[in-house]
């Protein structure tokens, strides 16, 4: 769980959590429409699938591989009084990892319809 960027009041952050993948990969052919599915966690699939692709077309050597991550952008955790708006020494200690836990809590809640 690592928060990307800070702006004043929300945070950017990976979304992470069960069922949430690492990365999703894919690879298209650059020299024709071909593409290959998606696939969860692994890059390995795409890899043979280009292979495969070119074993077919030995003109079509040039791939472009993509990766796709899921963002999320979640309010800043903080009072509401711009007079306690100021970090303290404890905010920063905690701030991250409670950020981190807003994002935990969001990923698994997006999952519920999923589960049931
Ligand atoms: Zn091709």
């Amino acid at each position: 769980m690592n928060s990307i960027i800070r702006g004043a009041d929300w945070v950017l952050c990976e979304e992470r959590g069960e069922g949430v993948p690492d990365g999703i990969y894919g690879v298209a052919c650059m020299t024709c429409e071909a593409a290959s599915p998606l696939f969860d966690d692994e890059q390995t699939p795409c890899a043979v699938w280009a292979l495969h692709h070119t074993q077919e077309q030995p003109e079509h050597t040039l791939f472009l591989a993509r990766t796709e991550r899921h963002w999320r952008v979640v309010r800043r955790p903080e009072p509401e009084d711009p007079a306690a708006r100021r970090p303290t020494a404890l905010d920063r200690a905690f701030g991250p990892a409670f950020v981190g836990l807003m994002c935990l809590l969001t990923a698994a809640s997006g999952l519920l319809p999923l589960l049931t």
